[in-house]
């Protein structure tokens, strides 16, 4: 990834800060990140579920992206079957935006997602890539782009469920949620959507929107062309035979076609061909382009722009709000409380999670809001503010911040949401009494008055 380190300076607002992860390099002056994945969400073996807080914040809370409306794509599956290769594509893709050459030249090796070998591959969880890209919308609008790697085994009873889980949560995180799946759609991939369609049934009742954004079946290896073509016409087509519900279904696979209209707003497909015996079974295959099936790369010319161009490029929306990087910090955590336990988490108590993080990032949002005006007002090298009008530009920033948070449209009702309205009013105040301090160090009038100072005015 080395090669093109400049293109990708030019996107990595998010990375000139010090971090521990971050390596420094000697022949540039500004420091580069170290662009790699990074774990953030591992399923333990005992079922338990591991987030990864400081690592998402790194990524998430820097300056340059967290105010941003973010775009959170996953691609998600089982594993072994080529969501890096993919993933790597569309990171070649994202650090060549706007070129024509973007799939690279076909003697160059594939990097990205894929260079992490070994056991690691195998942990059932989500991967983020630590680069967030910051991409202009032809609206006018700066998004964040971040790609997400979702990966479970799908195979036991026992793995089945934390596979499930997780691919529920990127669900719920991701704006766009591309499930890759091998050679068709079975049953069991539509059962995996089973948990959330649910969910989605109960958070309907509440908001009469649509819980989750774009979902889009890509099925790879496709192999009967003939039947529906390559790409996505095809692909729509054969999702609308597969989805078709019949009188010989069991009724919960009637269910799951019957909700899962109601719960995305988008629902596509795109059928991908074989990318060649070189790439399926060549243990030295490194990802050049010239050993991969033409029909393959003509495929992969049409899909990657149709996900990543950026007028297809979709914020993150919850219950009609858009979504900041700092937002879905939140809504990670928010979400991940409810996985914690043993059980299958209940719809319910993901409604629970959504309204909470939904109020607690609007908590999050106002009580910015707040602090940023204050430090104009009476921050660090503001001069000393006489303590009347000190108070009362507090009470006009309280109040706008306390309008900021009544804006945004939240999920619980009235009643769920005073609470939150409650502590961001206590923790405002709290920082008020700061405030009055800190101004009040700089008065020198009162350092003046107090015995301390008076005892070593007198001695000198
Ligand atoms: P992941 O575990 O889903 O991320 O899968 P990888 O991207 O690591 O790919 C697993 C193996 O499948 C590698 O040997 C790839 O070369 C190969 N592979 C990648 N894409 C495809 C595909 O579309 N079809 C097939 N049959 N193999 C693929
Ligand atoms: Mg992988």
């Amino acid at each position: 990834m080395a090669r093109n380190r400049k293109e990708r300076n030019s996107w990595a607002g998010s990375f000139t800060e010090k971090g521990g992860a971050y390596d420094w390099s000697s022949e540039e002056e500004e420091p580069v990140a170290r662009a790699e994945p990074v774990q953030v969400l591992v399923v333990k073996d005992d079922h338990s579920f591991e987030l990864d807080e400081a690592a998402l914040s790194r990524i998430l809370l820097s300056e340059a992206v967290r105010d941003r409306e973010v775009v959170a794509i996953s691609v998600a599956g089982a594993f072994r079957k080529g969501k890096s290769f993919l993933m790597d594509f569309m990171l070649r893709y994202m650090y060549n935006l706007g070129s024509e050459e973007w799939l690279g030249v076909p003697d160059e090796p594939l990097t990205g997602f894929s260079w992490r070998g070994g056991s690691e591959r195998e942990t059932t969880g989500i991967q983020i890539w630590n680069e967030v890209f910051l991409v202009d919308k032809p609206d006018g609008r700066k998004v964040a782009v971040l790609l997400m790697d979702t990966q479970g085994t799908f195979d036991s009873q026992s793995t089945l469920r934390d596979s499930a889980t997780v691919f529920a949560l990127s669900t719920m995180i991701s704006s766009m949620q591309v499930y890759n799946i091998s050679q068709n759609v079975q049953e069991d991939d539509l059962q995996h959507l089973q948990l959330f369609t649910e969910y989605g049934r109960l958070a309907m009742e509440e908001t009469f929107l649509k819980p989750f954004q774009s979902m889009i079946f890509l099925v790879r290896d496709w192999s009967f062309p003939y039947e529906f073509p390559y790409g996505q016409d095809g692909g729509m087509r054969f999702l609308e035979k597969r989805l078709k519900i019949s009188e010989n279904q069991h009724e919960e696979l009637q269910n799951v076609r019957k909700h899962i209209h109601s719960c995305f707003t988008n629902i596509s497909c795109f059928l991908l061909p074989h990318p060649g015996l070189k790439v399926a079974t060549n243990p030295n295959f490194d990802g050049r382009l010239k050993e991969i099936d033409g029909e393959f790369i003509r495929n992969l010319k049409v899909l990657v722009p149709w996900l990543l161009s950026p007028q297809n490029l979709d914020v993150k929306e919850i219950n009609g709000n858009n979504i900041t990087c700092r937002g879905l910090v939140e809504y990670f955590k928010a979400y991940i409380k409810i996985y914690q336990g043993e059980e299958l988490p209940h719809p319910k108590s993901m409604l629970q999670a959504t309204a909470e993080a939904n109020n607690l990032a609007a908590v999050a949002a106002a009580k910015d809001l707040y602090n940023k005006k204050m430090e104009e007002v009476c921050g660090g090298d503001r001069p000393f503010l006489a303590p009347a009008a000190l108070q009362a530009r507090h009470g006009e920033l309280r109040e706008e911040a306390l309008r900021l948070f009544r804006g945004v449209k939240k999920m619980g009702g009235e009643e769920f949401s005073r609470r939150y309205l409650q502590q961001l009013e206590g923790e405002i105040d709290e920082v008020f009494l700061q405030y009055i301090k800190h101004n009040d160090s700089k008065n020198i009038f009162h350092a003046a008055r107090t015995p301390a100072t008076l005892f070593v005015v007198i001695f000198i």
